[in-house]
């Protein structure tokens, strides 16, 4: 339900219906100016006339979706997070660029520079690896956290990485700026509850067979919980075609778009799983309007520890960057 309220509230009074509404019930409120946003279950059971005796209530609309606070309707612009400075999805274009896992300080501390010198705005690196196999490197934990932000600091870049479960946040927080969710903890309910409590962004990526509803649904979990900064992130879908690892779903960019106010970005790197398709794929999401661009990148990408085959090399990065600019520009 969205309350319209009427011009001359002040932010006393505000507060005070607030109050109210918690007395009612209501778990959460998402304020903008002018407006309050309440959580609650179907709309059909909660009925308008509640909130008509309200004081400085100007309208009631009742928000007709099932993914609420993250529908378009809920909110009257797109959400633009801030940390530190940098903006995602305020029009310019956002990179993530690092390696899929941090393996040594020589190693990110490349990766950092390139991504740097490129212009990008966060380092990835994950310390926690959801590997296929248990044979196959986890991840250097807290050690590779700390080497994580020491780099990304050295070039005033943001640090992602990512959290398999609950007990990682508190860690991951500590060294991390945004927090991502791997495709294959999107509807890890009890993980997005508890990340609806942190101050941290969340890249959630897309399930690979979750549907758009899908992962709407899973960024309203989080939303809901009490953390309105989530990045969206459309990372490959399982197809029937098996030459690529994964089908990047360019639809995914325009159509979340149309739906919600978060930001979109793309992983080109995961969508296709082959290097040589990964400039190819990051330019036409670019073209297709994402937010944001999140890439694999190594010194010596043969060698990465984990998903050697979709990285790219610290020259071919510099020159993707510089092409995804030119047609981000033609796309203002
Ligand atoms: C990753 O970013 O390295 C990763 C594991 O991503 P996904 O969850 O999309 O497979
Ligand atoms: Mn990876």
């Amino acid at each position: 339900m969205i309350l319209e309220l009427e011009q001359n509230t002040t932010p006393e009074q505000k507060e005070k219906l607030l109050e109210r509404l918690q007395q009612m019930g209501f778990r959460t409120a998402v304020q903008e100016e002018g407006r309050i946003t309440i959580v609650h279950g179907v709309d059909s059971t909660v009925k308008k006339e509640l909130f008509t005796a309200l004081p400085h209530v100007r309208s009631i609309t009742p928000l007709s979706t099932t993914s609420k606070l993250v529908s378009k309707a809920s909110k009257s612009g797109p959400t633009i997070i801030e940390v530190k400075g940098k903006k995602i999805g305020d029009g310019n274009l956002f990179i993530v660029a690092g390696p899929c896992s941090i393996e040594t300080r020589e190693q990110m501390e490349a990766a950092a520079k390139a991504a740097f010198e490129s212009g990008a705005q966060a380092l990835r690196g994950g310390a926690f690896k959801p590997r296929t196999s248990p044979y196959d490197f986890q991840g250097l934990g807290e050690e590779g956290l700390k080497i994580l932000r020491e780099t990304a600091d050295r070039y005033g870049l943001l640090a992602v990485t990512e959290v398999m479960d609950a007990s990682q946040i508190e860690l991951a927080a500590k060294y991390a700026d945004i927090l991502q969710i791997g495709t294959r903890n999107m509807q890890n309910f009890s993980l997005l509850k508890e990340l609806g409590k942190v101050k941290n962004p969340i890249l959630l990526k897309r399930g690979f067979s979750a549907t758009y509803q899908d992962l709407l649904m899973s960024a309203e979990y989080i939303l809901s919980a009490g953390n309105p900064n989530v990045i969206l992130c459309e990372r490959g879908i399982r197809t029937f075609e098996t030459h690529t690892r994964n089908t990047l779903d360019l639809n995914a960019i325009p159509a979340l778009h149309e739906m919600t106010h978060l930001p979109v970005f793309a992983d080109p790197s995961h969508g296709t799983g082959l290097r040589s398709l990964v400039a190819p794929m990051a330019k036409a999401s670019v073209a297709a309007g994402a937010d944001g661009i999140m890439l694999e990148i190594h010194p010596d990408p043969d060698k990465s520890y984990s998903d050697a085959q979709q990285t790219i090399g610290l020259e071919a990065f510099a020159k993707l960057v510089k092409q995804m600019k030119v047609i981000h520009e033609a796309m203002i």
